[in-house]
């Protein structure tokens, strides 16, 4: 038996997603910059996937710009704030994916780490002290939800600090976003950022929301499209597979939701039960935590080291963080911002709607081999 379970990382596209792209890419080929029908064509095709898009996160369509993934929307955000918003400081937090990570260490500004609970939740407290204690123009920039440990912020809590204390908001939303219903004014970010094969969509695509609050100026330079924010011919077929990803994520969230959170829930206490001095990296309530993420954290054994290759080998995908199981030299600098044993082997398993318990069972029998021999 073969198991997906390292949806966190991508999913396997929807059908329904290949089928409408399959249409774009054969009927409407057309430049949606050129006047003529096919081009018109074209142009109708995009920006009905814009609205669409925009009218699922409650957002107006101008502010919905097409990037090429969650990587390019994390540093367009940040860029934007610095260079049009005029931020000199930001405060961020150790555990940021490398999107925004790596860009913070290029910027050219102040940057402030905000403390973490062992868990990866932010300090409040901590937060609001940052906040209090500077005159600068901040940018707070915190993931919605961790990909390698599954921690939620509470955005709403987030958002109204900021405004109190006029920071703006970043938040990279890619592993929420079609996986959570999001309204922008409720989460009161000024940016927000999109990937669509995070939820059965295609890679390379996904969206910056940047509120049309902000004066962002042209972040790639050219032609005049995305409003002249981000010129190059689009890219209709990904932005329709997008939209339709976007919309079949829609369709059914809570019992996708539902279905997926019973699956972790299901192996954690599987886990507790099967594996001695096993636990869990990160929040595991489910109002904190991703349904789709589950980072275990094992009790040390013989083989840690080869832990996600014998996993593989009996056709288990999943992935790891620490140092001994990623071969990395570094390890994970998740696991290490939040203070965890990385001498511990651990794997994350992250579900999708397509995840079935047989598979689950079957992952479960697999770890029980490995560890327990
Ligand atoms: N942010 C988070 C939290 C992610 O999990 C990922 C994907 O790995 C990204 C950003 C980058 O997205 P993309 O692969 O579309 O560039």
């Amino acid at each position: 038996m073969k198991v997906y379970l390292d949806n966190a990382a991508t999913t396997p596209m929807a059908k329904e997603v290949i089928e409408a792209m399959t249409k774009v890419l054969q009927e409407q080929f057309g430049n949606p910059s050129s006047v003529h029908s096919f081009g018109r064509e074209a142009k109708g095709v995009l920006e009905f996937a814009r609205r669409q898009v925009a009218g699922y996160i409650g957002a107006e369509p101008k502010e919905i710009i097409f990037t090429s993934g969650g990587t390019e929307a994390d540093n367009m955000a940040i860029s934007a704030a610095i260079d049009d918003l005029g931020v000199t400081r930001i405060i961020s937090s150790p555990i940021e994916h490398h999107a925004v990570g790596h860009c913070l260490d290029e910027a050219n500004v102040e940057i402030v780490m905000v403390k973490l609970t062992a868990t990866g939740a932010v300090d409040m407290t901590d937060l609001e002290d940052l906040l209090n204690n500077s005159e600068a123009k901040t940018l707070v920039s915190l993931m919605h939800a961790n990909n390698e440990i599954g921690t939620l912020i509470d955005p709403v809590a987030i958002s109204r600090m900021c405004k109190k204390y006029n920071a703006y908001f970043h938040s990279d939303s890619v592993q929420t976003m079609g996986h959570y219903p999001i309204n922008v004014d409720e989460f009161g970010a000024d940016f927000l950022t999109c990937s669509a094969h995070k939820f059965h969509g295609p890679k390379g695509i996904g969206f910056l929301y940047a509120s049309k609050d902000l004066n962002v100026s042209p972040m790639i330079h050219g032609g005049a499209q995305e409003r002249g924010l981000r010129a190059g011919t689009e890219n209709i077929s990904g932005i329709v597979g997008l939209a339709k990803a976007m919309e079949l994520a829609h369709e059914d969230m809570t019992e996708h939701q539902d279905h997926v959170q019973g699956l972790k829930t299901y192996m954690m206490n599987a886990l507790k039960e099967r594996i001695p001095g096993v636990n869990f990296h990160g929040e595991t309530e489910p109002s904190k935590s991703l349904y789709t993420v589950l980072n275990v954290c094992f009790p040390k054994f013989d083989k840690q080291s080869m832990l996600l290759f014998l996993l593989d080998l009996d056709g288990v995908a999943c992935s790891g963080g620490s140092a001994c199981t990623s071969g990395a030299a570094t390890g994970s600098h998740v696991l290490r911002g939040i203070g965890a044993d990385v001498d511990r082997p651990n794997a994350r398993f992250s579900f999708s709607r397509y995840t079935t318990k047989e598979e689950i069972d079957h992952t479960l029998a697999s770890i029980e081999k490995i560890i327990l021999g």
